[in-house]
């Protein structure tokens, strides 16, 4: 019974119309205005696209009136370029006032049903893939979304991030001491380790589990219930025994860190990626260069949060001087590590602000002085790098159909990126222009 009404939820929202044309295989000539080229970062003329079997066939220079077996879409005013990839995002919440409680309150049923229309949103805002850095719904969102049940990005998710005791992800953080004892300590399966034995049973119990990436949150967090947002979280050996782990199951790791210790080890483990980065230092930027790890900066989170410390109440009192910080704080890293060379990516760590807005990262980077095609490339093929797939992130013959449009151009206007309304994944398209 249950699952009869988790079915007749799925079709009415099957039911929008945003689901526009044909079957994949129909054969699609998408007539693009202009087209981003995200491997050199320019901005070319018009092209046209032609789709089919949901990848790109052929990519012809200026605009073909005609494609044979292939049904013409126009989009002769709009910035043609790949779908984007937000490499941070968690879509199986929303943060609000009320999230502290709601662990207590709700079922996981409950934040299933919040995340269909969360990665809705996320699609068609032009974002056709996400990598999903810890919610356990998730794993079976991306089952739905892959067998074709709900509408939403291609979803590369973590599972359960892996923490240590009392870091950011142990699940009994700010329970009551009672409840807490009472529960007992949560272990390497609910993602809380505190040896390398440890570390190296909470990678397996991901794969397990069905888990696409690892995430490990390297030092405490702005948004748990616990004092330092800074301290370090692992040993180095211990983050080595996860990436070693990892690399058993063909997985990267992506490593949560503000405060610098605890970043380094991270880095020097071998990690795939930093995630905020709030106190980067010179020492680590250096490290993160000679290793080539990625820095994904989530400007978003840090200016939401910071925002809504000013709030009374909106915070619990232990978190509030935590989020008043940070957003300025990652900012100003931000800028940093790009003039220092450091790769960076996109992600903006939504769930902690609300899901669909994520393009707004791409104005925080360019106001971090950041080059908006540098931008668009780190949320193309920069991030396709990240995951470790080379299909997408490019509009190139033979590559999945990940296209998306925007009407003007996004190089002179960072905020075009907030009014994608073409929106295609795997040659299916999710949104058409209203004309
Ligand atoms: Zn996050």
């Amino acid at each position: 019974m249950r699952h009869r009404l988790l079915a007749a939820a799925v079709m009415s929202t099957l039911a929008m119309p945003a689901f526009a044309a044909g079957p994949a295989d129909a054969g699609l000539a998408l007539q693009c205005g202009k087209l981003f080229d995200s491997r050199s970062g320019k901005l070319l003329g018009a092209h046209t696209v032609v789709v089919r079997n949901g990848k790109v066939a052929e990519v012809l220079a200026g605009r073909a009136e005609t494609v044979a077996d292939a049904t013409a879409i126009d989009l002769a005013d709009r910035t043609c370029m790949a779908g984007w990839t937000d490499l941070h995002v968690h879509l199986d919440g929303e943060s609000s006032p009320q999230s502290y409680s709601e662990g207590f309150r709700l079922d996981p049923v409950d934040f299933a049903y919040r995340s269909v229309g969360y990665a809705e949103k996320t699609l068609l805002a032009g974002f056709t893939s996400v990598r999903d850095l810890g919610g356990d719904i998730t794993l079976k969102l991306r089952d739905a979304i892959n067998a074709g049940v709900l509408k939403g990005p291609r979803i590369w998710a973590a599972g359960t991030a892996i923490a240590s005791t009392g870091g950011h992800g142990d699940p009994t953080n700010g329970y009551n001491t009672h409840l807490s004892h009472l529960m007992g300590p949560p272990g390497p399966t609910e993602g809380v380790i505190n040896s390398v034995d440890d570390a190296r049973q909470a990678v397996r119990q991901r794969y397990k589990d069905g888990s696409d990436v690892i995430k490990i949150t390297a030092t405490g967090g702005v948004l748990s219930y616990a004092k330092s947002g800074d301290a370090p979280q692992f040993t180095v050996e211990e983050v080595k025994a996860i990436v070693e782990i990892a690399k058993d199951y063909g997985y990267r790791v992506a490593a949560h860190a503000h405060g610098e210790e605890g970043m380094y080890r991270a880095v020097a483990g071998g990690v795939t990626s930093i995630e905020h980065g709030t106190y980067m230092s010179e020492r680590v930027m250096a490290l993160m260069k000679q290793k080539g790890t990625w820095y994904v900066p989530t400007l978003y989170a840090g200016r939401f949060v910071a925002d809504k410390a000013r709030i009374d109440g909106y915070f619990p009192d232990i978190v509030r001087p935590k989020a008043a910080r940070i957003g300025a704080q990652i900012q100003d890293t931000a800028a940093k590590a790009y003039r220092s060379g450091v790769r960076i990516a996109f992600g903006t760590d939504m769930g902690v602000g609300p899901h669909g807005d994520n393009a707004r990262e791409f104005q925080y980077m360019v106001e971090a002085g950041i080059p908006a095609a540098y931008t668009l490339q780190a949320a193309t093929i920069l991030a396709a790098q990240v995951l470790g797939v080379d299909d997408q992130g490019v509009v190139e013959a033979g590559k999945r159909a990940d296209i998306i449009a925007m009407p003007g151009d996004p190089l002179a206007d960072i905020g075009n990126t907030m009014k994608v309304d073409f929106v295609m994944k795997d040659g299916v398209v999710y949104r058409t222009p209203q004309r």
